[in-house]
């Protein structure tokens, strides 16, 4: 038995199926989850001593690659002067005006410990801020798991088939409207039948929570219309794409903006960190300035803060995204080429250094649909090929894949090559 089966066989007696979040129980793929030691750059260590090439980094934040010295080394300082004072600290203005400085939209920002927490504090402040109760979200996007957001939501909530949680009280539940991403004629018709009950949409720019599809031609620019013409407000949630799909975000990169923004994964480079703010006379609703409540005891805690302030200024050097956007295209392309000559058919896509791949017949993916209907069996024999091969990808076919500034030229040929032969065993 391998030191994975036997870590797996203890966890599953204290820890429900022994994981604390669902996707890393390898339910989608079969097998046992691998159980890491430790990671340096763009490779991850196991129990049992393999390397492997990581292409789910920590499912996303670790866009400079694992355990880099100068984050480290901000971390460790700043823990020796304590971990928490429930107080404030220099530390969160100064990451405040990094994100300020680079998130079009940014006002005013307060952060907070997850991504869940992000979004689950700006649907409470459109809410507030509206006086409206219904909000939209779209198939196959997920936002974390508080209850309003556990609707028809994407990622694990996909994998594991509860897509819309048993547990959210029907009467929350019927307040969610979802419709169909990129459908921009759906969109138009359920505001003009119903827009001056919506208090916001949710949106993942790119949706990275059904394998990776981005925005068609016309989609952003027609939330950012229909919430001008309602009074609805836009939750672009940026979560995974903030610092991602480039410096500015996917706001930055298709230039559309929302009224708040949430964020979390590459702001705390690995520790937990989220952040939601926006406009400032939304944020202004926010307590102490306003009504909506909303608080924690952990929040702006300086050692994250000081990971997050060291993260930001790392990826704001110049040049420091258009390497790793190059890694990406070559790898989907090379991909691409080792599918394409095995026979198999296949698409990618890819945005900034976010990236996905389909195993379908279909030239482009674009929604929900054509996401579901790609060859689940096939992505489950291909994972466990490159598994073996060394090549770390996310457990599940409905997440996005991400590169690192950490890898090199020949971690992608490496798994490039790796590709055709689990290909050919296809
Ligand atoms: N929003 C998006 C777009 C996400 O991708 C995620 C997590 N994958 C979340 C929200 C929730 O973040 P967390 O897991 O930190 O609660």
């Amino acid at each position: 038995m391998s030191r994975s089966e036997s870590l797996f066989q203890q966890a599953q007696k204290v820890i429900p199926g022994g994981v604390n979040s669902p996707v890393r129980a390898f339910r989608a793929v079969g097998g046992t989850p691998i159980f890491f030691e430790s990671a340096k750059g763009a490779y991850l260590i196991d129990a049992d001593k393999k390397r492997y090439i990581d292409y789910v980094q920590s499912w996303g934040p670790m866009i400079l690659g694992h355990a880099h010295p100068e984050v480290l080394e901000a971390v460790i300082e700043r823990a020796k002067s304590g971990l928490s004072f429930g107080a404030p600290t220099a530390l969160e203005t100064e990451l405040a005006e990094q994100v300020c400085a680079l998130v079009p939209g940014m006002d005013l920002v307060r952060f907070v410990n997850s991504g869940t927490e992000a979004t689950m504090s700006a649907i409470r402040l459109a809410r507030g801020f509206t006086g409206r109760d219904k909000i939209v979200k779209f198939e196959g996007c997920y936002h974390g798991h508080s209850d309003s957001l556990l609707v028809k939501a994407g990622s694990g909530a996909l994998t594991m088939g509860v897509p819309s949680s048993p547990g959210v009280p029907a009467a929350l539940a019927d307040h969610t409207l979802t419709l169909t991403y990129n459908d921009i004629g759906g969109l138009k018709k359920v505001f003009a039948d119903m827009g001056s009950q919506i208090a916001c949409i949710i949106v993942e720019p790119v949706a990275g929570n059904m394998n990776c599809v981005p925005p068609v031609a016309g989609f952003l620019e027609s939330l950012r219309q229909v919430c001008d013409e309602s009074g609805a407000l836009l939750i672009m949630d940026e979560v995974m794409t903030g610092f991602r799909v480039s410096h500015t975000g996917a706001q930055g990169h298709y230039g559309v903006t929302g009224d708040i923004i949430t964020l979390g994964k590459v702001i705390g480079g690995g520790m937990p960190v989220g952040a939601f703010g926006g406009r400032r006379e939304v944020m202004e609703k926010i307590a102490p300035l306003g009504p909506v409540y909303q608080a924690g005891t952990l929040s702006g805690n300086p050692v994250a803060m000081a990971a997050g302030i060291k993260n930001l200024e790392l990826i704001s050097k110049a040049n420091f995204y258009p390497p790793i956007i190059e890694r990406t295209t070559t790898l989907v392309n090379g991909l691409q080429a080792a599918a394409d000559a095995a026979g198999i058919p296949f698409t990618t896509n890819h945005v900034g250094t976010m990236f996905g791949f389909f195993f379908t017949t279909e030239k482009k993916v674009e929604n929900f649909a054509q996401v579901m209907a790609c060859d689940n069996d096939r992505f489950n024999r291909f994972y466990h090929g490159m598994l073996n091969e060394g090549i770390y990808l996310a457990p599940a076919s409905y997440e996005a894949g991400f590169m690192s500034a950490a890898h090199t030229d020949a971690d992608i040929e490496a798994t490039i090559e790796a590709a055709k032969r689990v290909f050919a065993s296809l």
